[in-house]
């Protein structure tokens, strides 16, 4: 954590942000693009979600169980759907030229995604913030490109870098800022880490990199959830 900088007030009154994780507006909750998304992996992956049950000890023919292997291969079909997404369809029709150059910030984006080692969930919240140079983004379109990398096999580390790194490259803006707060389930089911244990990923670009002032700025704002 950098260590708080003075805060020039009046930026700050201009600094545009919102927050995505209120209830009010979880329904406006962006989808993925349907016809993109595959409904299921197919009989190949229900047999081995059979075999997989037999070799826990289960029978896989029972009552309870009989329908789980075709739910597994729709499930696994719907979080891995990131990787039949067309980053550049998603962005190239949500990039306006503006003059808006102060921070956009876009707090507590929901996060579930699947650790690619256990293929065990991880999830939290994403914020991302950008200093545009000319060029700005349709605010719901952040929360649709933290979809597209989500819906992967992933590692927390790799999604905060893909996220800052494809926003760097769209918008070409001052600076980007990526910070991932999340739980993994890898750890705290297996018992590696204390139960509640979040961890806390962010990939910075440009000015919040060079700059502490604004990389102060980003985290005074961001800390009601990032911090103590
Ligand atoms: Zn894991």
């Amino acid at each position: 954590m950098v260590a708080a900088p003075a805060v020039d007030v009046r930026r700050w009154a201009r600094t545009m942000s919102i927050s995505s994780g209120a209830a009010a507006d979880r329904h406006e909750r962006p989808e993925l693009d349907p016809a993109a998304a595959r409904p299921t992996l197919g009989p190949e992956a229900e047999a081995a979600v059979a075999t997989l049950l037999r070799l826990c000890g289960e029978a896989p023919d029972r009552e309870g169980l009989a329908a789980t292997p075709r739910r597994v291969a729709e499930t696994l079909a719907a979080l891995t759907s990131g990787y039949g997404q067309d980053l550049d369809a998603i962005l190239r029709g949500a990039i306006f030229e503006e003059r808006y150059d102060e921070m956009v910030l876009v707090k507590d984006i929901e996060l579930y995604s699947l650790c690619e080692h256990h293929l065990l969930p991880f999830h939290g919240v994403v914020h991302v913030a950008y200093i545009p140079r000319g060029r700005i983004v349709g605010l719901g379109t952040l929360p649709r490109v933290v979809e597209v990398f989500a819906r992967r096999l992933q590692v927390q580390e790799r999604l905060t870098t893909e996220i800052a790194e494809t926003l760097q490259r769209y918008l070409e803006p001052r600076g980007v800022a990526v910070v991932i707060e999340a739980s993994q389930l890898c750890m705290s089911m297996r018992g590696v880490a204390q139960r509640g244990s979040r961890t806390v990923t962010s990939c910075m670009t440009g000015i919040f990199r060079q700059d502490p002032r604004t990389r102060g700025e980003l985290l005074s704002l961001i800390r009601p959830t990032v911090g103590p």
